[in-house]
């Protein structure tokens, strides 16, 4: 390969120590960064004009499924019942391996261009291994780094996910072995668990042992209709920051503690939670007990893919609750509970750490991996910015992600994606997405909501 170097230039980066916006350069050589700092030269290197722009780490979006890509817009109605009984029952029953990979392809891609330049892919529809196979050829194909969650077949949600006795499939670790038997490349693999609201305990602690047997993070939705699983983890000597809780909104109170003490991660998606009955985020409970939330969007049949909205939806959703408690006392808010200081971190550094990346992504330093954002501060929505940090937390849309850059290779320059192949992709996808809604025969679609667009 040969080599590649570039200079960004009069930027604003973020540093996460500070959490401040911090005037400097940065040079890129190969997939690392080589040196942060100010006045940096390098005659052989491709210059990046950043004036007053901000960069950023790339986001780590830590809970997406991205295997519903292609059904955009058909749950926004859905309990979570109504998931399980049309997403789980019928709609993952159609897919092929070729629609799983185009879903993944698009679905990645799609978050690259909303700065996201990892991703845990919470795959729970992989019905044959070549479901497995081709979701995974889709992430790489888009050039995102992240975590592949191998998870349960999308069909028979009774036999899988109420009360299952079913262990985790068994060919996860054949998966495992021809895949990510090195730790080379962009992508590693997690077990995405069914967890104890939805198995028994001897199969919850099996499928547990089996992620701890291959060295890979478990990740597992918790906490929706029951307390003590968590608890129930942590007796049988099996929690640890290997586990990354999804949704986690209705645990006991010392079970916020032991999730803490144990390094493990929760992952917080907010708008899905309001929606689908869920109850509220889990983001104060959890910082109350010494900790902090990561982020995600979850399903991408009813979830746009900007982190950023669910990041503003989990800081502005907890001081709703705060402040109502004070309005419940008949007393005015006087001072904001929950402060933003350093909450750009939930979806950069601790969400790496959150997937065990820790020590490669998520902060812009020298010998860490190439993963970052540079965003356009021009635009009229961001004009003027007075402080970097709220501009970002409160103002910023896709449209003003400029440029993103994963592993020092651009993916996304002058606002767009740089993947060649996105008008076919977008043809297939129609073609694939219009089947499988047609075929599954649940929902009343209308023909001419089809668009076609050239
Ligand atoms: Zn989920």
């Amino acid at each position: 390969m040969p080599e590649s170097r570039y200079l960004i230039k009069n930027g604003f980066v973020l540093d996460n120590k500070r959490a401040e916006f911090i005037k400097e350069d940065i040079l890129i050589i190969n997939e690392m960064i080589a040196e942060v700092g100010v006045n940096l030269k390098d005659e052989a290197a491709q210059v990046i004009d950043a004036t007053n722009n901000l960069i950023m780490p790339g986001l780590v979006n830590t809970h997406i499924h991205l295997w519903q890509a292609g059904l955009r817009g058909i749950a926004g109605n859905w309990t979570l019942m109504d998931y399980f009984n049309y997403m789980l029952d019928s709609l993952g029953d159609q897919y092929t391996p070729e629609d799983m990979y185009m879903a993944n392809l698009l679905g990645a891609l799609e978050q690259i261009d909303a700065g996201v330049t990892c991703v845990l892919d919470w795959c729970n529809n992989l019905n044959t291994q070549e479901h497995a196979y081709w979701s995974l050829k889709g992430l790489e194909e888009a050039g995102i780094r992240g975590v592949f969650g191998y998870g349960p077949p999308g069909i028979d949600a009774a036999k899988w996910w109420f009360n299952s006795s079913e262990l985790h499939p068994p060919k996860a670790k054949e998966f495992f072995e021809n895949y990510f038997s090195s730790k080379d490349g962009l992508l590693r693999m997690a077990l995405a668990l069914r967890g104890p609201d939805s198995t028994q305990d001897d199969v919850l602690f099996k499928d547990i042992k089996l992620a701890r047997d291959l060295d890979v993070l478990a990740t597992m939705h918790i906490g929706i209709r029951s307390k003590w699983g968590v608890k129930k983890i942590y007796d049988a000597g099996l929690l640890s920051e290997h586990i990354n809780f999804v949704h986690a909104n209705n645990l006991a109170e010392e079970e916020y503690k032991l999730i803490v003490d144990h390094g493990a991660s929760i992952s917080v998606t907010p708008e899905v939670e309001m929606q689908m009955g869920m109850g509220f985020p889990a983001t104060g409970k959890l910082i109350r007990a010494g900790g902090y939330p990561v982020i995600g969007t979850d399903i991408a049949s009813n979830i746009e893919g900007n982190l950023f909205t669910q990041l503003r939806f989990a800081i502005q959703m907890q001081r709703g609750i705060d402040n109502q408690l004070i309005l419940n006392n008949d007393k005015m808010v006087e001072k904001i509970e929950l402060s933003y200081k350093n909450s750009l971190d939930w979806v950069t550094s601790l969400g790496a750490k959150a997937l065990g990346l820790g020590n490669e992504v998520g902060k812009l330093i020298k010998g860490m991996k190439a993963d970052l954002i540079i965003i356009d501060t021009s635009a009229i929505n961001l004009w003027p910015v007075h402080n970097p940090y709220e501009s970002i937390l409160f103002y910023v849309g896709r449209h003003n992600i400029d440029t993103v850059m994963i592993n020092g290779k651009l993916v996304k320059q002058n606002g767009k994606l740089l993947y060649a192949n996105l008008p076919n992709l977008k043809e297939q996808i129609m073609e694939s997405s219009a089947r499988i809604l047609h075929d599954a025969k649940i929902l009343d679609l209308k023909e001419h909501y089809i668009f076609k667009h050239k």
